[in-house]
């Protein structure tokens, strides 16, 4: 007999939030590289409340503290400043390689060190599954098809990824961590997953990291015009943060070896996502009784280099492999991102 197989329990300590209490026998010994990151905070707050043992490898080059400070302490979790770049030692059974800066502006700052965390250090993380037996997650990216040649991208597409170009130290870098993860399954048995994880947002989010979803929300917030790069034809397909953690873990748990895409099929025109936006944050400034004097204005700045045309993901390898389909609408993504930047300027630190 074991108390905690008759019904969930959770530990009260009283300075955080309820973390459910596992037997021995389903507690993971997880590592979660980037940990401190966007995609990994929001990842360590699940597997915390679902009562696993965390450790968190972050270099905090784009990650910060702050993101899993609330966690600091808790018996469960534990945080190392660590480099992938540099080889890692710890037991676990469970690897969640997510170290790598993912907005363009912060990879391209310092390209070749982009390479050298995507090739080097996804090469340590792979090492350490090895030895420890641990299974594997590689959280890759849509960037691997590049800008695409067909349209959804299907997983057993092969992209369209220019290798010297100002995105290809990202691509490719993410291109050459899928092989090595299949290198060490095919000769040496690692147990392995791939995510291929297109564009998400959500809370947490760094609200300077240049990307799409952010600088709107924060220009329509701070009453200045909208910044649409080239016309604004160029398509995106937008995720909440939510339904990737879903979809990470489900991945994780499931039998299913071969690339995985996680995205929302909802595709937007970037000038259409403007006018969403700017629509959106007027409504929650007038839901929460702020006036709204003017209306921004949608500008047209200089498309960057090799910005891909069009992004929507075929998800039916998910939805039927692991029974996973999002479930947050862009709207109600979109509502609580703009009450969480509210939040962070109403207490000065945005
Ligand atoms: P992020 O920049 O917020 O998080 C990355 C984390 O990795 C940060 O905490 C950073 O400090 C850490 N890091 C970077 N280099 C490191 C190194 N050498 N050693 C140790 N830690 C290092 O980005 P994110 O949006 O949370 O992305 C997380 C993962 O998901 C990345 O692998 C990214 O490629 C992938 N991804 C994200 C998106 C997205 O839309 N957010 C889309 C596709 C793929
Ligand atoms: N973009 C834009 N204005 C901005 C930031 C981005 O028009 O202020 C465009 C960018 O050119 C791209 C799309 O929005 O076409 C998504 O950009 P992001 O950097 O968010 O992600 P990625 O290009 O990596 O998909």
């Amino acid at each position: 007999y074991h108390p905690h197989t008759q019904s969930i329990s959770y530990t009260t300590l009283s300075r955080f939030p309820p973390v459910r209490l596992l037997p021995q026998s389903s507690r993971k010994r997880v590592l979660v590289t980037g940990g401190a990151g966007f995609v990994g905070s929001h990842l360590v707050d699940r597997l915390m409340l679902l009562g696993h043992e965390v450790t968190v490898l972050d270099n905090f080059f784009t990650g910060s503290k702050t993101s899993v400070s609330h966690w600091v302490g808790h018996p469960n979790f534990e945080l190392v400043r660590h480099d992938v770049v540099e080889p890692f030692m710890i037991e676990c059974d469970q690897i969640y390689h997510l170290a790598c800066p993912a907005s363009p502006v912060h990879y391209q700052f310092n390209a070749v060190k982009t390479i050298k965390t995507s090739f080097q250090g996804t090469l340590n993380m792979l090492g350490l599954a090895k030895r420890t037996k641990a299974r594997f997650l590689l959280t890759s990216t849509s960037e691997v098809y590049g800008d695409p040649e067909e349209h959804p991208q299907r997983e057993d597409y092969w992209g369209h990824v220019n290798p010297i170009g100002p995105r290809a130290c990202y691509d490719e870098g993410k291109r050459v961590a899928e092989t090595l993860t299949y290198g060490f399954h095919n000769q040496d048995n690692v147990d392995v997953r791939v995510a291929r994880i297109f564009n998400t947002y959500g809370p947490r989010m760094n609200p300077y990291d240049g990307r799409v979803v952010s600088n709107f929300i924060v220009q329509a917030l701070r009453g200045e015009n909208l910044t649409v790069y080239g016309d604004g034809s160029q398509t995106r397909s937008f995720q909440y943060i939510h339904d990737l953690v879903d979809g990470l873990i489900a991945l994780m748990s499931s039998d299913e070896t071969r690339p995985v895409n996680l995205g929302n099929g909802d595709e937007f025109t970037i000038l259409e996502f403007a006018h969403l936006v700017r629509d959106i944050v007027e409504e929650v400034q007038r839901a929460d009784g702020v006036a709204v004097p003017r209306r921004v204005n949608i500008v047209h700045e200089g498309l960057p280099k090799d910005d891909p045309q069009k992004r929507r993901p075929d998800t039916t390898r998910a939805k039927t492999s692991l029974e996973w389909q999002p479930r947050w609408t862009v709207r109600m993504g979109l509502e609580e991102m703009v009450r969480y930047y509210k939040a962070k300027m109403a207490e000065g630190s945005l």
